[in-house]
């Protein structure tokens, strides 16, 4: 089949590379002038590396370069997935520079237009990464604010740190992409205030100051300490008779993080206990942050928001809630990231969607009544390349209707049961259903497991104890390839029209 996949990032090229394996012929659009999405350079703020240490932030068949540090920086993960798409030949295949403006199905296939071009495809596969595009707040006072010549800016917008050599400088968010650019900016600003709407819980690196965290949070045996919706085995014991010890395990790590980072003396320890950070983003704590604020360089505003900004004097300042006014020659926002999909017509747009703009994906990938279309990178988690490549697996095996798939009713169900779990067990802070932290793996077995394949049972209860091992899966894709090879090819068929749908509605 033709097939269109809408970015190149790690979902884009991960699905290229296995579609392309597949006999399919693929073509990759991606609107930044390299692939790597939000490693790009167009990306990248200063401070950037991954959260995941290496060799979990890995593809199974091309490890890490072994010079790498444990936390890849954007720049490094930018080139290795750079290597990847050439070490599998995709390049000729990914048109950079190139922008998606609309997708729409037609004529038993998709028709994909481009700044410069139309073309059609029998398959669509969006790809377009779910924290690519900023959400930045709107505030009042933007226009008397800029005159005075201040800036308000995404932090993927700042991508050194000279705008803010010797400027007052704001940051806006608490997660892990405010706190890693605040730390640089600090060491150049004459002031860094950073305005937190609420206090996170901070996974250190190093518990403790030796426990690498991926011992305890990046193994199975750290997932299970979350309850998913259905219970296995140890889970079982975990969430039943075990559940005291299952708590003073993940509560543990929020004491050794206040004792660690000193946050009853800086005023920093968050509300609730380690066990919620699951309710929001789970975030390691960035080397120099609490080190920042101990010596003065950093400030803290908790349980803050900007309410307007404004010029004082000629100045540019910004007001926050509680009447604070702060000098802000330079307001970076660091505060998420929409998840859309521009290009796509308003009736499919209706069929993706719950009434709470959820997008509605079977398996995180398949909608449920949008024939020939898929998704992948809508599976974000730990092991994020990891779950791209399993997910791109079975979208080739759905190429080939070799996915046992429920009726769309039972799916519509199975779909709507999980992301009522997601909003429990995160507080609603899944992403509209495009986030599947802290339950990766449990994707990945549900995913191989539709597939009838997966990893040898002792590898797999090996990451109990070890940290997951993405390059444990490298030889599944070998293993599906051979099995679509050997039977016989589906016949390429014009796509059905879609089914009647009971519940899609606009986001
Ligand atoms: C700062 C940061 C740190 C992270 N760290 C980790 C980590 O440590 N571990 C982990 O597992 N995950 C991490 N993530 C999650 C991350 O999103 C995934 O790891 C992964 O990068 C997602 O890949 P993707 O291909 O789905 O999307 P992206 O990397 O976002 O790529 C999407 C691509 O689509 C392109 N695109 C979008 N719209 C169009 C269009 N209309 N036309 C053409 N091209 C388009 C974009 O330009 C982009 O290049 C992090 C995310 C961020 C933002």
């Amino acid at each position: 089949m033709r097939v269109a996949i809408i970015g190149a990032g790690v979902a884009g090229l991960s699905t290229a590379k296995v579609l392309t394996q597949a006999g399919h012929d693929v073509v990759v659009f991606e609107q930044a002038p390299d692939v790597g999405g939000v490693w790009s350079r167009t990306r990248r703020y200063p401070g950037l590396t991954t959260q995941s240490p290496k060799a979990q932030y890995s593809l199974s068949d091309f490890p890490m370069p072994r010079d790498y540090p444990q936390w890849p920086s954007g720049e490094q993960v930018q080139a290795y997935l750079a290597a990847y798409a050439e070490e599998f030949g995709l390049m000729p295949a990914v048109r950079l520079n190139t922008r998606v403006t609309a997708a729409e199905p037609g004529n038993g296939g998709w028709t994909v237009t481009t700044d410069d071009a139309t073309e059609t495809f029998d398959r669509l596969i969006v790809a377009n990464g779910v924290f690519c595009e900023p959400a930045i707040p709107s505030y009042p006072g933007l226009a008397e604010f800029t005159a005075a010549g201040g800036r308000l800016r995404a932090g993927t917008e700042v991508h050194d740190v000279e705008p803010a050599r010797g400027k007052h400088v704001l940051i806006v968010g608490y997660g892990k992409s405010a706190c890693d650019i605040t730390v640089p900016i600090s060491q150049v600003a004459a002031s860094t205030d950073v305005i937190a709407r609420h206090l996170l819980w901070k996974v250190p690196r190093k518990i403790g100051g030796v426990l690498n965290f991926k011992l305890l949070l990046l193994t199975r045996m750290g997932e299970a300490l979350f309850r998913y919706l259905r219970l296995r085995g140890v889970e079982k014991f975990l969430h039943g008779p075990g559940n005291g010890m299952r708590t003073r395990m993940i509560n543990s790590i929020g004491t050794v993080s206040v004792r660690q980072f000193r946050l009853d003396k800086h005023g920093l320890v968050p509300p609730g206990q380690m066990e919620d950070i699951v309710k929001g983003a789970i975030g390691l704590a960035t080397e120099g942050f609490f080190e920042g604020v101990a010596d003065g360089a950093i400030t803290v505003h908790h349980d803050r928001t900007i309410a307007r900004l404004h010029a004082n004097d000629g100045s540019p300042y910004a007001e926050l809630d509680d009447g604070t006014s702060l000098p802000a020659d330079l307001v970076i926002c660091a505060t998420g990231f929409t998840q859309g999909v521009p290009f796509l017509p308003g009736d499919v747009q209706e069929r993706l969607f719950d009434e709470r703009g959820n997008f509605m994906l079977y398996r995180q990938i398949r909608p449920i009544d949008v024939p020939g279309l898929y998704f992948n990178g809508y599976n974000s988690s730990f092991f994020s390349p990891l779950n791209a490549e399993m997910a791109a697996l079975w979208i080739a095996a759905d190429l080939a209707n070799a996915v046992p798939l429920p009726d769309p009713a039972s799916m519509r169900r199975m779909v709507t049961d999980q992301l009522a779990f997601m909003d429990i067990a995160t507080a609603t802070h899944h992403c509209r259903g495009t986030k599947i932290i802290p339950f990766s793996m449990h994707n990945v077995d549900e995913v191989l497991g539709d597939l009838d394949l997966n990893i040898s049972a002792p590898v797999r209860a090996s990451h109990w104890l070890n940290p997951i091992n993405p390059a444990a899966y490298r030889r599944i894709t070998p293993a599906l390839l051979k099995r679509l090879s050997s039977t016989s090819p589906a016949p390429r068929t014009a796509l059905p029209p879609p089914a009647p749908h009971p519940a899609g509605r606009k986001p």
